[in-house]
């Protein structure tokens, strides 16, 4: 038997899982440090885009095959070192993607009040690192750094009434603190314009559907509209839709502002704690290769709440080549050292969709079975087994995690398909632990 360990069970730990269980000599364990799978999916993908998160049964039909197992509640790192899992497994692949929000790196960015999509996007969807943020949402006034999807989806998930989750998994505390909200203007700061953003049609056309808020494109940031021809057709659409904003402007109690070619410089704050109170924004332009420049001319939005959507990184591990500027292991098509790998994001950084893990995992599971034809001898899964059990630690198995997911559907209410736990504890308590 080869023995491959997997740590992560979102969608590029699955994808690779699924690949390499079609071989019947490889013995695949997916670890995750959380006793319930699928990462991005449960975490990241917005709560209201459920036919997305449908992929999660996919990951399901891979989990409940025979050679393919998940191991939850096992921290790699704390529990087990990166040293024991490869002394132990074939090959090991690091699945981890990028937890961790690329900084912000300006004066005033460490004030209470600003937040990265992380953390944000962790806390509306229950992951429990973040159960506990309580972001502010009194103030009016929000901006959201980024001209990404993930932009997109803070502010559409700002911006909903509670009639508009019907049918989504937003957590209890992020549902009850929306509706309370009091914010009325979200601004959406692109430090480039609208033919550099890096979002996608359908979810730009979200906003032009929203019961209470509207979108507003400044008609003078747009470029003639015959440029619009040299774009690949999925930006063509996605700046259809911005032309669309710029050209009917509707009047709603919450605004969505998308600020092109605006650069925050600083975030300002006379709020409790020094909370953020205002962004200071720079007015920039394009150079020759479309990279932004400031012109020096700035202006102030309040806001009580700034969420920076610029990116995310893989938090590097002890003893495991990273590449800082990039952040992400310093990896050769996923190779990383002999016997260990990485996929997803933690092999390319956070780019691409869900699907795009797929053919990420086939390649990496292709290069695992050429690197490793044949079994080395290593003990896989029941020397990991051995060495939790001489630490005390009970993995969450998948039967345990069909038990948590049975008890989240039944608390559900008002025809959500689930009430997500959003600590660890909770999740244990609901397996008896
Ligand atoms: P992204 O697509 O890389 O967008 C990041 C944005 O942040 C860019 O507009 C970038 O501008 C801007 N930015 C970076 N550094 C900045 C700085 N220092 N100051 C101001 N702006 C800065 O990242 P993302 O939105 O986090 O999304 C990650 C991936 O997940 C993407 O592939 C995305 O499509 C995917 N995703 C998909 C969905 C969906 O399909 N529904 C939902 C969420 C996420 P520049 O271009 O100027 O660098």
């Amino acid at each position: 038997m080869r023995h491959v360990a997997i740590v992560g069970s979102g969608p590029a730990g699955y994808y690779t899982a699924e690949a390499l269980q079609k071989v019947p000599d490889v013995a695949v364990d997916v670890i995750d440090r959380l006793p319930v799978p699928y990462g991005l999916i449960r975490t990241g993908v917005a709560p209201d885009h459920q036919s997305i998160k449908a992929v999660s049964r996919r990951y399901e039909g891979v989990a409940l095959t025979d050679n393919v197992r998940f191991v939850g509640h096992v921290s790699i790192g704390t529990d087990v070192s990166i040293e024991e899992l490869t002394r132990l497994y074939d090959a090991v692949v690091l699945a981890t993607g990028a937890p961790h929000d690329r900084a912000l790196g300006i004066e005033g960015a460490d004030r209470p009040g600003v937040i990265g999509s992380a953390a944000f996007v962790g806390w509306y969807n229950g992951h429990p690192d973040f159960a506990d943020l309580a972001p502010p949402l009194d103030a009016p006034g929000v901006v959201v750094i980024g001209n990404g999807n993930v932009a997109l989806d803070v502010a559409r998930i700002l911006a909903k009434t509670p009639e508009e989750f019907a049918g989504s998994d937003i957590v209890a505390h992020a549902r009850e603190a929306l509706a309370q909200s009091g914010v009325r203007h979200i601004h959406i700061l692109g430090r480039r314009g609208p033919h550099q953003i890096a979002m996608t049609p359908k979810e730009l056309g979200e906003l032009g559907h929203l019961e209470r808020a509207s979108p507003r494109v400044d008609p003078a940031d747009l470029p003639p509209e015959s440029d619009d021809a040299m774009l690949e057709p999925g930006m063509r659409k996605s700046v259809t839709h911005l032309r669309g904003f710029a050209a009917n402007p509707v009047a709603k109690p919450l605004t969505i502002d998308f600020d092109f070619f605006a650069m925050p410089v600083a975030i300002e704050g006379d709020g409790k704690d020094g909370a953020v109170t205002r962004v200071i924004v720079e007015k920039t332009t394009l150079d020759a290769d479309l990279r932004s420049r400031g012109t020096g001319e700035t202006y102030a939005i309040d806001a009580g709440l700034v969420i920076s959507c610029i990116g995310y990184q893989t938090p590097p591990i002890a003893g495991v080549p990273y590449e800082h500027g990039r952040g992400r292991f310093a990896n050769d098509e996923g190779r990383i050292l002999p016997g260990l790998y990485c996929v997803g994001w933690a092999r390319r950084g956070p780019t691409g969709t869900i699907g795009t893990n797929k053919p990420d995992g086939v390649r990496i599971a292709e290069l695992i079975l050429e690197d490793i034809p044949h079994s080395r001898g290593r003990v896989g899964r029941a020397g990991l087994d051995r060495l939790l059990a001489s630490r005390g630690i009970a993995p969450v198995t998948f039967r345990d995690w069909r038990r948590i997911e049975a008890a989240e559907a039944r608390a559900a209410i008002n025809g959500a398909p689930r009430e997500k736990f959003v600590r660890i504890e909770e999740m244990l308590a609901a397996i008896g632990r």
